[in-house]
């Protein structure tokens, strides 16, 4: 058991120590589980004759069929960790938990501290928007990172899916590593290092684009390693539109560090062609992503072009999202900045993003300019002291026994309860000085510390709480 802990797929190369055969074993359970997610009826085809849908997809010398069920279904889940001892659990279970586990445990770790950018002003507003977001989508908010940095090398994009969630346009321009754009390229990757430090290397190179529309993806994103220390997350939904391209890519990629990459698989044809093409294993860092409808395990999120109704959504993400960065968008082809940070999507945000601001450069020097002023205009480290603070129009705030209790959007509540050092009394005072509105923390604190004699440090220390809540109206909420 203790072996099986330190075996691990994914980490920086020199840690990643997981044996060929425990390798070989997670992604054939992982090639064994895409097929029931993807293909209609194929797991009632591997429920009754095992051995015999195994063999049809070349994994007849899979070791241990029987456990699958156990990966298959919650009950049996539920049942096999009630009834069977840790160490006598199946190696295969094991391992895949084991791997799960692990892509969990890297993303959790990416959200609360590599995608931390080193600037304290972009630090405290990607802070905001986490815990903003925490409020405002619920558990949706655990799976997004809020990377503080993502490139686009074109404007638009050639697939044209009809759930896509960014709404790209078709493809219009192509950024190319002419010698120019590279000088410029790589001065610009220089200077989002400086400013945003090791975060920077925390996202991708495309957004609502096709990575590989690019045809020098792997030129640039070969320098955003070299510059970065990272290699850029992929998500392509054209692997096969020329195959080899797509696997000396990804060996390539591996070579420097090992990443999850994704496709979105758009068809059964394709599905079946990239498990043709594709050896499990090469597959292992490689989720494969189930976006066609006839999937057992489809669910487009009601975001962007999916809103217009030419796909089934999942009314269950009603008010999704599939933004992933609280930060700046750079797009190299028409060589402009995007800020954006995630929010449910709905009418006024179609694309489940809030657009803060967006800006042109034209050149490095002038990117650098550009990305500071971008900063400086709307990213605080508190909130102004001077300047009302302003709920958001979906926060409202309510006085409870011992304390306040903050309330937003389907059911979210968050609870301050009073101490011996901070009482009730002095929470639910502010409270209401906050929703009496147009009140700066000055006035606050003047108000409270006249009325009640309340310690001037106490009532920032509750303001600052609230805050970095994310309950309050930005600045740039009022221009
Ligand atoms: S989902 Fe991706 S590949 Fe599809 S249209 Fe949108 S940006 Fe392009």
């Amino acid at each position: 058991m203790d072996l099986l802990m330190e075996e691990r797929v994914f980490g920086k190369l020199d840690e990643v120590n997981a044996s060929p055969e425990y390798k070989k074993n997670v992604a054939a359970t992982k090639r064994i589980l895409e097929y029931v997610v993807m293909v209609p009826g194929w797991q009632d085809k591997l429920l009754n004759s095992p051995l015999k849908a195994l063999a049809e997809i070349g994994l007849g010398d899979y070791p241990d069929p029987d456990c699958l069920k156990i990966l298959l279904s919650r009950e049996e889940a539920e049942r096999a960790n009630k009834e069977i001892k840790l160490e006598d659990m199946p190696l295969s279970v094991l391992r895949y938990r084991n791997f799960i586990r692990e892509k969990f445990q890297s993303r959790d770790e990416m959200a609360a501290k590599d995608c931390v950018p080193k600037d304290k002003r972009f630090a405290a507003w990607r802070t905001r928007q986490r815990n903003r977001c925490w409020i405002d989508l619920g558990m949706r908010n655990a799976s997004i990172i809020h990377t503080p940095l993502i490139f686009e090398f074109s404007l638009g994009c050639s697939v044209g899916c009809p759930f896509c969630g960014v709404a790209a346009q078709g493809l219009k321009t192509v950024f190319r590593a002419t010698p120019e754009n590279r000088q410029m390229w790589q001065d610009i990757l220089r200077t989002c290092k400086e400013v945003i430090g090791p975060a920077a290397g925390t996202g991708t190179c495309y957004y609502a684009c096709e990575p590989l529309d690019c045809p020098d993806y792997e030129v640039l994103t070969a320098d955003y390693a070299d510059i970065l220390g990272a290699v850029p997350q992929t998500t392509t939904a054209v692997a096969m539109r020329n195959p080899e391209r797509t696997k000396k890519y990804l060996e390539a990629m591996r070579q420097r560090e090992i990443k999850v990459h994704r496709f979105s698989v758009l068809s059964l044809d394709t599905l079946h062609k990239i498990m043709a093409f594709f050896t499990p294993e090469e597959l292992l860092d490689v989720e494969l992503l189930p976006q066609f409808p006839e999937a057992p395990d489809n669910h487009f999120t009601k975001v962007g072009r999916a809103r217009a109704g030419e796909v089934a959504t999942d009314e269950t993400q009603e008010d999704g999202t599939i933004a992933c960065v609280s930060g700046f968008v750079v797009n190299m082809a028409e060589k402009s900045i995007r800020l954006v940070t995630p929010c449910p999507s709905d009418e006024s945000h179609p694309t489940g993003e809030i657009f803060v601001d967006r800006r042109s450069f034209t050149d490095a020097a002038d990117f650098a300019a550009v990305l500071e002023s971008m900063i400086a205009d709307n990213m605080v480290i508190d909130f102004p002291r001077t300047e009302p603070l302003r709920l958001r129009e979906t926060i409202t705030i309510e006085e409870t026994k011992d304390g306040i209790e903050i309330l937003g959007r389907k059911g979210f509540k968050l609870r301050l309860t009073g101490n011996d050092d901070i009482p009730a009394e002095l929470y639910k005072h502010t409270a209401q000085l906050i929703l009496t509105g147009n009140k700066s923390p000055y006035d606050i604190v003047g108000e409270l510390m006249t009325s009640i004699n309340a310690p001037a440090a106490h009532v920032f220390f509750i303001l600052n709480k609230l805050g970095r809540g994310g309950i309050f109206q930005e600045p740039y909420g009022s221009k």
